[in-house]
């Protein structure tokens, strides 16, 4: 089943970087993904939901792939345009469990869903980008104080954690048992991260991934 849904915003977040909104067609769950396409025939793609639960709007984000067939057009749609958009999907979903939520690049987009559906009070987010921009939700985020860790690997400011998210797991105490890790993003850091954990005896069954290949 394929919604057609009305496009509503298209906000350029930092460079390469869009937050598309449009009408929300159907419930979902936070964490979950849909498919993409911008005609009947096109190219489809899938995007974690970025949005709450509970808000009247859906939204993505993705960055640009020059090379790309879907995101350098999707980059250039515009409120009232039509997307084609798939029932939601996917396991990769939010819990009111103790967790670790851990992030690289545009691999925050669930974990902003499951924040903006309520899941975020007993919860660490870790979010790893090069930029100071990459961190593109982090005027709301804040509201997780010290439990909201940035770590950027290209530039320092204050707050900010410099280098690597995985060094910054390598360098802090992580509990064994009862807590989730959720992880979000690029292969490579999905896998890095993944070892590490295993590596300081987190349970298998505890790591939850989702890569974006
Ligand atoms: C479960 C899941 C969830 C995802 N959620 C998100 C999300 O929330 N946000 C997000 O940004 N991404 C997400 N992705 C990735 C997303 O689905 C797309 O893969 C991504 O947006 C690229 O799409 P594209 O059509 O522009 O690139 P594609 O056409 O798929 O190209 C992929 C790569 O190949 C390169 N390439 C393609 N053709 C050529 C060529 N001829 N020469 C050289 N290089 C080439 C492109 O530059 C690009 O790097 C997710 C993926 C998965 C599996």
């Amino acid at each position: 089943m394929r919604y057609q849904c009305t496009v509503l915003k298209n906000e350029l977040l930092a460079p390469g970087v869009h937050l598309i909104s449009f009408e929300k067609c159907f419930p979902f769950k936070a964490g979950q993904m849909v498919t993409i396409a911008l005609s009947v025939n096109g190219p489809k793609r899938l995007y974690s939901i970025a949005s709450g639960e509970p808000e009247a709007v859906m939204s993505v984000i993705f960055d640009i792939k020059p090379e790309g067939a879907l995101t350098p057009p999707f980059a250039l749609i515009k409120p009232g345009d039509t997307i084609f958009c798939s029932q939601p999907q996917g396991s990769f979903l939010g819990s009111e469990e103790p967790a670790f939520w851990i992030a690289s690049g545009t691999g925050i987009a669930p974990f902003r869903s499951m924040f903006r559906t309520g899941l975020s009070s007993n919860k660490t987010l870790i979010h790893g980008g090069r930029f100071l921009y990459s961190f593109y939700f982090q005027d709301e985020l804040i509201a997780m104080k010290h439990n909201y860790i940035r770590c950027c690997t290209q530039e320092s400011g204050a707050g900010i954690f410099e280098g690597r998210l995985t060094r910054y797991l390598r360098e802090t105490p992580l509990p064994v048992l009862g807590f989730k890790y959720y992880l979000c993003g690029s292969a490579e850091m999905v896998v890095d991260t993944r070892d590490l954990l295993i590596s300081r005896s987190i349970p298998f069954e505890n790591i939850i991934s989702e890569i974006y290949f």
